[in-house]
Parts: C-alpha cells; sequence; structure tokens
C-alpha cells in the first residue's frame, strides 16, 4: 500500500479507462477523487466500492475546473483521463464538437495542473500522468480535433515536466492504442458512415488493423502503468510519454 496518505484525482473515472485507474491506485492504498458523468446511482455504487468522493464537474467549463479542484484539496497525483472522440471529414467537422474536444481533451489539464502545481511543490511530492493515446504520436484521418488535442496534451506533458523537474514531481503521458471502453464502442456508427464500412469491417480494418498485437489493450494494463509511474523507482521517469499499443506506433 506505497500510496497510502496520498490523494488521487482522476479526471474521467466514471468508465474504461480513468476507472481501471482509480481502481489500480486504490489497490494501492490511495485516496480517491472521482470525475465523470453518470447515472446517479451507478456513481454512488462506484463512491462506496473505492471509499472516493466524486466531481461531477464539466471539464469544458474552466470555472467548474477551479471549483472541482477547491473541493477536492491538495492533489497528490494528478490523472488527466477525462475525453471524447468525433470522427468526421475535415470540411463537415462541427465547429462547436472542435471547441469542446480541445477543452475536454487539452484545456482540462492546463487548467487541472496549473491549479494542482502549488500543493505538489509544497508537499515535495507529485505525479502528473496524463492519458494520452497513440494519437498523440500518429494521426488517422476524420478524427482532427482528437489527433490535435493529443498532440498538444503530449507537448504540455514535456512542458510541465521540464518546469518541475527539480521539484519532485514527474509528469507522463500513457498513450494506449485501441482498449474496448464506451469511448470506442461509440464511434463506431460514425466511422462506418465515414468509411462506407460495416461494424466487423470497422473493428476489423480500422481498428484492429492498427495494432500489431490484434488484441484491443485492457483498461487495467494502463492502470498498471499508472501505478508504476507513482513508485520511487518511476523519479526519473519524467516527461515520457508511454505507449501501449500492441506496437502501432512502432511501424
Ligand atoms: P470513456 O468514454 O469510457 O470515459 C470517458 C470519461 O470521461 C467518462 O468518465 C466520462 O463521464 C468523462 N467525461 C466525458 N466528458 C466529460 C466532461 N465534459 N467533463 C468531465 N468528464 C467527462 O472513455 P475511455 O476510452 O476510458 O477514455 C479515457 C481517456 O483515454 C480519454 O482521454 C481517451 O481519449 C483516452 N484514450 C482512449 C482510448 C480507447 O481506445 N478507448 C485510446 C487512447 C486514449
Amino acid at each position: 500500500m506505497f500510496l497510502s496518505g496520498k490523494r488521487a484525482l482522476v479526471t474521467g473515472s466514471t468508465s474504461g479507462i480513468g476507472l481501471a485507474i482509480a481502481r489500480a491506485l486504490k489497490a494501492e492504498g490511495a485516496e480517491i477523487v472521482l470525475n465523470g458523468f453518470g447515472e446517479e446511482e451507478e456513481i454512488a455504487k462506484l463512491c462506496e466500492e473505492l471509499d472516493a468522493r466524486h466531481s461531477g464537474a464539466d471539464l469544458t467549463d474552466p470555472d467548474a475546473i477551479e471549483g472541482m479542484m477547491a473541493d477536492a484539496g491538495g492533489v497528490d497525483i494528478l490523472v488527466n483521463n477525462a475525453g471524447m472522440q468525433h470522427v468526421s471529414a475535415i470540411e463537415e467537422f462541427p465547429v462547436p464538437k472542435w471547441d469542446k474536444i480541445i477543452a475536454l481533451n487539452l484545456s482540462a489539464a492546463f487548467h487541472t495542473i496549473r491549479l494542482a502545481v502549488p500543493h505538489m511543490k509544497e508537499a515535495g511530492w507529485g505525479r502528473i500522468i496524463n492519458t494520452a493515446s497513440a494519437h498523440s504520436l500518429t494521426a488517422s484521418p476524420y478524427k482532427s480535433a482528437y489527433v490535435a488535442a493529443k498532440h498538444g496534451i503530449a507537448g504540455l506533458t514535456k512542458t510541465v515536466a521540464l518546469e518541475v523537474a527539480q521539484d519532485n514531481i514527474t509528469v507522463n503521458a500513457i498513450s494506449p492504442g485501441y482498449v474496448w471502453t464506451p469511448l470506442v464502442e461509440n464511434q463506431i456508427p460514425d466511422t462506418m458512415k465515414a468509411r462506407g464500412m460495416d461494424r466487423d469491417e470497422v473493428i476489423d480494418q480500422v481498428l484492429l488493423a492498427k495494432q500489431p498485437t490484434k488484441k484491443f489493450v485492457q483498461p487495467e494494463d494502463v492502470g498498471a502503468m499508472a501505478v508504476f509511474l507513482c513508485r520511487d523507482e518511476a523519479q526519473n521517469v519524467n516527461g515520457a510519454n508511454w505507449s501501449i499499443d500492441g506496437g502501432w506506433t512502432a511501424e
């Protein structure tokens, strides 16, 4: 239980990868603050399971982020994970979707980080982990906002890593390939439309086509890497972008 006494805020942790990260950090003793949307009853169950608090802050709204950070109190481990996707050709890409994806997948992390760092500096320890994506390193068509935001978070990760390098705070990104979560499930219909494919073709020819292992990444794989990044042995892992993509970005 090497994280006993540490408080972890995991954004977008009512589902998918964020929930797996929250569970993995809890298993090592961290106090968890959940964030994200969902059914009230489901969220209450998660809070009970993880003995956690929950913030329903909409992270596309900087004021709501300020409120969440103030309510959370000092955060020792910050995981910026909330994210969304939209699949569309550039000339039809809805402008409000672009703005929302940039706000959630990129700007939200800027706000949480700027608000979390003062406590981490004071405490003399901190871990910032950003769930980026294989799309922080490479592009796919029809995902302009997502790819732009994820490349942005890779740059933000490196920049802040340099700024806090002597404060015993590390800042790293984890970049999964395709993980079977609602985010992936929900993009199948639009991808079918954009590419004129059926569901099985999207899974085989678009999603798993990217991953040389032909396997979806498991949310728990990402949780385990987040735990490693919190260990003392990872104190010199800083500004890195860790791929868990079955070899996708090695090609
Ligand atoms: P998911 O849809 O299962 O979970 C998204 C989480 O974000 C949920 O908890 C949701 O409630 C929350 N959320 C959505 N909009 C929000 C908002 N405005 N404010 C606050 N919370 C909000 O998705 P996931 O697949 O677990 O994705 C998590 C992260 O992992 C995202 O950043 C995503 O880009 C990244 N990622 C996912 C995959 C994948 O294949 N699933 C691959 C690479 C990276």
